[in-house]
């Protein structure tokens, strides 16, 4: 194995499958498999969930709705993800712990980072729901804080298109993708990998960002391996 503890990132989109809205079963299923995969060979997971299936602050706002109100509900929403999540990891065969930014002492524990230490330590998957804490703020940005927090050596970002192009894949058929880039790089060309504050947060604390296709069946596990599935961002370029 490449990579012994990471943080993986998945949106709440993700958790969509097919549908328009809300939660599909088979998808978690599939993520849990997938997740199983990498926890049987003794890799440490730390999860950190999106909201954006049930609730965004942002397109609360846009309806009149106050943001600081709205991204309470996003971070609500995340935690409902991380429920559907552990259940379907705990069904999968993996002990879980879901760990929550605003205190909820009946579904979660609260986030403490030795104790979250200790859970991957001991084999368990930990997910860290209601992203910072804080409005302002996406889960893109607590997935790169806890990772930082946990000493995780990488965010895997998993999305539905396999790596970082140089235009938007699904809208130009002659999209470029990269295999490896650097932070600059990103910066200079003006490449959507995660939003400022939490791609800032990475580069300062060097760690590395590998983006990748989580819906194709044993990529996790490849990314993980050290296979050169999807985009890596990091300080200096590395052959692949
Ligand atoms: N959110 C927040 N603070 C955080 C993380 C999330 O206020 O630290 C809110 C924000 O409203 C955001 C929503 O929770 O829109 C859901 O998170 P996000 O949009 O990052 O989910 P994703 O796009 O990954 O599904």
């Amino acid at each position: 194995m490449k990579y012994n503890r990471i943080l993986l990132k998945l949106s709440g989109e993700a958790l969509m499958g097919n549908r328009q809205y809300g939660i599909d079963n088979d998808r978690l299923k599939e993520y849990a498999a997938e997740i199983k995969k990498v926890t049987d060979l003794g890799c440490q997971v730390a999860i950190v969930i999106g909201g954006g299936n049930i609730f965004r602050g942002l397109a609360g706002a846009a309806t009149g709705m106050d943001r600081v109100q709205g991204d309470y509900m996003g971070m609500l929403a995340t935690v409902i993800n991380g429920m559907a999540l552990q259940g379907a990891l705990e069904d999968a065969g993996i002990f879980t712990r879901l760990q929550s930014a605003i205190e909820m002492d009946k579904v979660a524990e609260p986030f403490i980072k030795r104790k979250a230490v200790r859970h991957l330590e001991k084999g368990r998957v930990v997910i860290f729901g209601a992203g910072t804490g804080n409005p302002y703020f996406t889960t893109d940005t607590a997935a790169t804080l806890r990772a930082i927090e946990i000493d995780a050596e990488v965010i895997l970002k998993g999305t539905r298109v396999d790596g970082i192009y140089d235009s938007d894949p699904e809208k130009n058929a002659d999209a470029v993708k990269f295999n490896n880039l650097t932070y600059d790089e990103v910066f200079e060309k003006d490449l959507k990998v995660m939003d400022m504050t939490a791609f800032t947060l990475s580069r300062e604390n060097n760690l590395p960002i590998i983006v990748f296709d989580m819906n194709k069946a044993g990529n996790l596990l490849k990314v993980v391996q050290g296979e050169n599935v999807g985009t890596l961002v990091n300080l200096e370029r590395v052959e692949l």
